[in-house]
């Protein structure tokens, strides 16, 4: 029986960083070098190693990941059976929901990173990315979608979460848990989750300005009255509780709302955002009936990533709204 083909794209991320003193570690390591770290690979999968980024990744851009998922799809039309991205961990989370928008076949992504540095004792990276391997390359791990993978869990792209800046620990899925396990070298699922709907975008589409604000106690909404004339093309308001701006604010939602798409999500660590429970100035039902689309159960920065490529597939507001009605 022939190994299972593995695509490896490295984009960088502490799992990638090397040096010492006061310089900091910086990226330094491509795929190949990591590959190499992991001798058991060898068994697992017959690899293919690519580095098309090398960057801490909160320099990571939408069009970056966008890259990322059109040569996914060129790997597995030519043949791969699985991809694994490693990246840095501070925006794991947006890439992997990125991916998971992007990339409509059901053969597994994974994504990866690490949180000690390569040469830190005890680097996470090496156990991360065997892991990974062998979630990618298990037949369970079909059709679920883009992963993530670390300390040996598994993760849905849709809810999994950096909780932690620290904690090799820090991925969680709040209030869910991880869909599996990786324990006696062997991927372990105790959850399925339903396929996320995917979203084809035109070759060469551009990716629209999207804002995210996250409201605080005492926003005067200055910010958010700013967006149209700074060029953003949708936002996304990350609400109090279950949805909410204070009151003062809820007209100027309004007005947004009639000048771009505007997605109402919450800054709480879970549940969804609600649409027909609070009836005060500010609350979610007087938001959504001022024309805001609720974000369900997605957190801000997915929220706003799925509202990008909404609008970048040519979607208007009525089909943004569709865009979000499965996450509701
Ligand atoms: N700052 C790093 C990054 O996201 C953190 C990590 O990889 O864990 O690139």
């Amino acid at each position: 029986m022939p190994l299972p083909r593995l695509l490896v794209l490295s984009l960088g991320g502490t799992i990638t960083m090397t040096g010492s003193g006061p310089g900091g570690i910086q990226p330094k390591l491509g795929a190949a070098d990591l590959v190499a770290t992991v001798p058991a690979l060898a068994g697992i999968a017959e690899i293919e190693a690519r580095s098309p980024f090398r960057v801490g990744s909160s320099s990571l851009s939408i069009e970056n990941v966008a890259t990322v998922a059109g040569e996914i799809r060129a790997g597995f039309n030519e043949g791969f059976d699985a991809a694994i991205v490693i990246q840095g961990t501070d925006t794991i989370e947006e890439t992997a929901f990125a991916l998971d928008l992007l990339v409509d076949d059901e053969r597994p992504v994974v994504v990866i990173g690490a949180m000690r540095g390569a040469e830190a004792p005890g680097a996470d990276g090496p156990a991360n990315l065997y892991a990974a391997a062998l979630v990618a390359t298990s037949a369970e791990a079909r059709g679920l979608g883009t992963l993530v993978v670390l300390n040996d869990e598994i993760h849905a792209a849709r809810f999994v979460r950096k909780a932690h800046t620290a904690l090799t620990s820090t991925f969680v899925s709040p209030f869910l848990g991880p869909l599996g396990l990786v324990v006696e070298g062997r991927a372990r699922f105790l959850v399925r989750v339903a396929p996320t709907p995917k979203l084809a975008l035109p070759a060469d589409a551009a990716l629209p300005p999207v804002a995210l604000l996250k409201f605080a106690m005492g926003d005067d909404g200055r910010l958010a009255r700013a967006l149209p004339a700074l060029g953003f093309k949708g936002a996304v308001l990350e609400g109090m509780g279950a949805g909410h701006v204070p009151g003062t604010v809820a007209e100027l939602a309004g007005e947004l709302a009639a000048a771009m798409p505007v997605v109402l999500a919450s800054r709480t660590l879970g549940g969804p955002v609600f649409t027909r429970t609070y009836g005060y100035p500010g609350s979610e039902i007087d938001l959504v009936s001022r024309g805001l689309i609720p974000a369900g159960f997605l957190q801000g920065p997915k929220a706003r990533l799925l509202l990008t490529f909404a609008l970048a597939a040519g979607l208007d507001s009525a089909g943004v709204g569709q865009a979000f009605a499965p996450y509701q």
